[in-house]
């Protein structure tokens, strides 16, 4: 199991480098965020132990419990899951960055003025409004709502590839749209996109951050019936 996980985190790693490579970036450029959800509490141990710092859920109660558990072993947490405003407060206390902003009333729900947290903006690339991520023509006010609200550090935008398009142009879309955000806000450059089918083509379009799950995890267990 172990030797398993192991050797799948080495041959994403490989292809992770080689795409780079082949893209003329430089791969420590880019982190790989292992998406650990609906696993369990071990598994995560055992990336950690393998030298992973960086781990993806998106439910707020299993991930709130993995990291009170595993506490000690210094990792960063990212939240990529659609999230309730009156959880907001709740992620913050656990996780290093949230990658799916995505309404006004989220970004209110996240203001501090104690500390700050790292944020991507959701894009939702699909006709569907009821999809995680703003739409595009919405974005640059939600990019502007965030950049006055204390306590977001505006990393960059983040996107899930429509299932039924070509990724590598959906991920095109989101280089662009990054693009028009950077004329306002020039530090937000980074790009969370990029999952087990489809990173080779992120990459190729610029992604910084990584979210892979099964095909470093191996399948994900059946989930719960518990809910955030
Ligand atoms: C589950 C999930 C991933 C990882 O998906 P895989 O196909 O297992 O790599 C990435 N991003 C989001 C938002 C997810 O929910």
């Amino acid at each position: 199991m172990s030797e398993n996980l192991a050797s799948r985190l080495r041959d994403v790693s490989s292809a992770v480098a080689a795409a780079a490579a082949d893209a003329d970036r430089d791969a420590s450029e880019i982190t790989t965020i292992v998406v650990t959800k609906f696993h369990p509490a071990a598994l995560v141990a055992e990336l950690a132990d393998l030298g992973v710092r960086d781990v993806g859920e998106n439910r707020h109660q299993e991930a709130q419990a993995k990291a009170a558990e595993l506490s000690g072993l210094g990792l960063s947490w990212h939240f990529i899951g659609q999230l309730q405003s009156k959880k907001a407060r709740q992620v913050r206390a656990y996780a290093s960055s949230i990658h799916s902003i995505d309404r006004p009333a989220l970004v209110d729900a996240l203001r501090s003025d104690d500390d700050v947290i790292d944020g991507f903006v959701q894009v939702n690339l699909t006709d569907d409004a009821g999809r995680g991520g703003v739409l595009p023509a919405e974005l640059d006010a939600l990019v502007e709502k965030v950049l006055e609200t204390p306590g977001i550090r505006l990393r960059g935008l983040m996107a899930v590839a429509p299932l039924d398009g070509e990724p590598r142009r959906a991920f095109a879309r989101v280089r662009e749209l990054s693009e028009s955000v950077r004329r306002t806000a020039p530090e937000a450059s980074a790009l969370s996109m990029g999952m087990s089918q489809d990173f080779r083509e992120a990459i190729f379009e610029g992604a910084t951050h990584l979210r892979i799950g099964t095909l470093i995890t191996g399948n994900r267990p059946t989930p719960g019936l518990t809910s955030n």
